[in-house]
């Protein structure tokens, strides 16, 4: 299967995103673990993943409509966010710093702590976050300036191309 993942987004919005057009890539095991391989991150357990983005997909869904957030699904993602090991370490990067999760962060149970501590940083940040204007699209993103309204070049190109074919099939000339 191929799954929607941008590689552009914040870990949050890539894992709410498994929940696209329908289609849940969490709804077995075996896709959730390719998922979470094509993420290079260690497979949780697949029933905590699914409720874990459940909550992160309906928070980042009530931002991008400007709808106040879900007390539950806030309440789910801070629980897991408290349930696991997350460490941020400051580390040497060429000639600054960055950071990087430690050892501990990464494994299997820590995967979904840390991508619920991402989802409070996210939504505490106030980052705005848009759905792709492809009709048959609808990923969320954060849109890096106030005129993106794709999630993907592919998708502008894709509506450009449709706007273009209805024109010539409704004014035949
Ligand atoms: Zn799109």
């Amino acid at each position: 299967m191929e799954y929607p993942i941008l590689g552009t987004e914040p870990l949050p919005v890539e894992f709410a995103n498994t929940l696209y057009g329908g289609v849940d890539c969490l709804s077995t095991p075996e896709l959730a673990a390719g998922w979470f391989a094509e993420m290079a991150l260690a497979a949780p357990a697949p029933e905590a993943a699914r409720a874990l983005r459940d909550a992160v997909h309906g928070l980042l869904d009530a931002r991008s409509k400007g709808l106040p957030l879900d007390e539950a699904q806030v309440e789910t993602v801070n629980a897991h966010a408290a349930a696991a090991p997350t460490a941020l370490r400051l580390e040497p990067a060429g000639d600054g710093w960055e950071s990087r999760w430690a050892e501990t962060a990464t494994g299997p149970a820590a995967v979904l702590g840390r991508i619920a501590t991402c989802a409070v940083e996210l939504l505490a940040g106030g980052a705005p976050l848009r759905r792709c204007a492809a009709p048959d699209c609808g990923v969320l993103f954060v849109p890096q300036h106030a005129r993106r309204r794709f999630c993907h070049p592919t998708c502008s190109g894709r509506t450009r191309q449709a706007r273009y074919h209805r024109r010539r099939t409704e004014d035949p000339a």
